[in-house]
């Protein structure tokens, strides 16, 4: 496979010396949908987190809907059809219905009512095991209720930038008969094109971070969002086909990752998990998980006129680069 990219040039006066100066921006082309993307020199767009996270955490900790004692008592529970016990638990993360519907059924799960305050670095394996184990629950347990909510995902806002609106660290839960429209893209990819771009990073080397068991890690070569990873696991297409054990390494995966984002000054994030509907044929169940602005007030969005409106990614933030700075923690 062919990854597509184009050097472009822009030509300016230096308003300092009055002499011509160039700049070298370069657009890829995602190898699976075809979505472009403009990789830019390092302009400090994005900033590391000089943030009180801590302080801010104090303060919207007395309103918050997802700590101990409000958990119980405030958030809706999951329809009778869905479970039994209105809420899903596993370890110290719960489980319960999105107030705020995205789809037939939304999920919103906590890592644990006790912690409000969750920095990325201390999103462990263990929070991240048992958070995911509960949306594969969620996942299950409805398309076992209602069989035409075939397509799931997992999802995480993780901070203000990225959309949150609650503080307190959580993932989302969408399972409906509607894809998303890059569930839709992603499962119109020809299996043998997944098996192309996996060969290709693999032989390449350059953004492939490596393989923790059945999924595989790479920096995504044209990203839409600064830092993006994606990761692939051939042999299931849904999460309601996670096993106790692939979970675990989905966990193990994510908290290396978030490590990493940690340790380059990234206190936010999103991340999505897309399922095709559950035994698609040569569908790879894969997810990406990007960087966000950081919190801070005045902030810059990372995302602009051309991730939201043009469908096109713009970052300062080169794969190759951040592959280097997240690719040991894969091979240690
Ligand atoms: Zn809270």
């Amino acid at each position: 496979m062919e990854l597509s990219r184009e050097l472009l040039t822009a030509e300016m006066i230096d308003p300092g010396t009055g002499e011509p100066a160039r700049t070298t921006i370069e657009v890829r082309r995602d190898p699976l949908t075809g979505h472009s993307s403009r990789i830019l020199p390092e302009r400090g767009l994005m900033s590391a987190s000089d943030f009180d996270l801590e302080a801010f955490a104090r303060k919207s900790q007395p309103s918050c809907p997802f700590c101990p004692g409000q958990v119980d008592q405030v958030t809706p529970k999951l329809a009778a059809t869905i479970h039994p016990d209105g809420r899903i638990t596993r370890g110290e993360a719960v489980l319960f219905a999105n107030l705020h519907a995205y789809s037939s059924h939304s999920s919103v799960s906590v890592y644990s009512p006790r912690l409000h305050y969750l920095p990325v670095g201390e999103i462990t394996r263990r929070l991240l095991n048992d958070n995911l184990a509960t949306q594969v629950a969620f996942a299950q347990a409805v398309m076992a209720a209602d069989p035409p909510s075939r397509w799931a995902s997992i999802n995480a806002n993780h901070m203000l930038p990225s959309g949150s609106s609650l503080f307190h660290p959580h993932m989302q839960g969408i399972v409906d008969s509607q894809p998303t429209t890059m569930q839709r893209l992603l499962a119109d990819v020809p299996a043998q094109r997944f098996d192309d771009y996996l060969d290709t990073e693999r032989r390449l080397g350059e953004r492939y971070l490596g393989n923790t068991g059945r999924f595989e890690w790479i920096a995504s070569f044209a990203p839409i969002a600064p830092a993006e990873l994606r990761a692939f696991a051939t042999g299931i297409s849904s999460p309601a086909e996670l096993d106790g054990e692939l979970v675990g390494e989905l966990a193990h995966g994510l908290a290396l990752a978030l490590g990493a984002y940690a340790e380059m000054g990234f206190q936010s994030f999103n991340c999505a998990i897309y399922g095709a509907p559950p035994a698609t044929e040569g569908y790879p169940l894969n997810l990406r998980l990007a960087c966000r602005s950081n919190l801070k007030a005045f902030y810059r969005s990372d995302s602009t006129f051309l991730e939201r409106l043009h469908w096109e990614g713009a970052v300062d933030v080169v794969p190759e680069i951040v592959a280097r700075r997240i690719g040991d923690r894969f091979r240690r």
